[in-house]
């Protein structure tokens, strides 16, 4: 058995710190805890992890300034690191300066959001050349409505296979992610009956326009579940269905 990726988490809230720490145990990594940027250091010279996690707002160093110490330590630019950070001025920061960190996402996130980030990043390091670290950092929208940054309405994520209306996770099965992904690509085209036949379930041969219908009902309810008063899926009587382009900002 090989051993669980050993992930140094530096962050001083141990709320937050104590529900990220419960999630990568969860999925197979080994977490270790430092509230402290001393802390840290100390840990990662001791025992260089496989990928930082880093609070940019610690209370004895920035999380800048720790970022710039620990890649000076030796074995360090090995190390993939993804910020914590609260503020968008801190995104704005984290981009622009190029520090070279391998992602970052927004406060108040979600766990698993987190979870999915660290095992993407450790995929991507994990590839031979090794140009891991020159990788422009993704941006990860806030997902709770207690975000300072807005909402997208819509957030399609491929490689989870996994919406969100207005940051909200929809329960999707697989030909309704389908559906919707086709529409959020393109809001406001409209597409036939037959044309989401033919894209989403290919040529499956007991499927006819029912089956879309049926699909649209049980997304529509879905989506009500989160927006209430909004119709995010237009229909067009005798033609198919269109993503609503005028959705309230979120
Ligand atoms: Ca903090």
């Amino acid at each position: 058995m090989t051993p669980k990726p050993r992930i140094l988490l530096v962050e001083d809230e141990s709320g937050i710190a104590d529900t990220l720490q419960y999630v990568l145990a969860t999925d197979g990594f080994a977490p270790v805890w430092c509230s402290t940027a001393a802390e840290a250091l100390r840990q990662f010279a001791s025992e260089p992890p496989a990928l930082v996690v880093l609070d940019v707002g610690l209370p004895d160093l920035n999380g800048f300034e720790l970022f710039r110490r620990l890649q000076a330590l030796p074995g360090c630019n090995q190390v993939p690191m993804l910020f914590l950070t609260a503020r968008s001025d801190e995104i704005d920061r984290v981009v622009g300066l190029e520090l070279g960190a391998d992602d970052y996402i927004a406060k108040p996130f979600s766990p698993r959001e987190l979870v999915a980030r660290v095992r993407t990043i450790l995929r991507r390091s994990a590839r031979p050349t090794g140009a891991a670290t020159s990788t422009a950092p993704t941006v990860i929208t806030s997902l709770s409505t207690a975000a300072a940054a807005p909402i997208p309405i819509w957030l399609l994520d491929e490689e989870r296979h996994q919406i969100r209306f207005y940051g909200r996770a929809l329960e999707l099965s697989r030909y309704e992610y389908g559906v919707l992904r086709l529409l959020v690509q393109k809001p406001g085209r409209v597409f036939t009956r037959d044309e989401l036949l033919q894209k989403v379930w290919g040529d499956a041969n007991d499927s006819f326009d029912r089956t879309v219908d049926a699909h649209i009902k049980t997304l529509r309810a879905k989506l009500k579940a989160v927006a209430p008063a909004l119709e995010p899926i237009r229909t067009l009587r005798g033609t198919g269905y269109a993503l609503n382009e005028e959705l309230p900002a979120g």
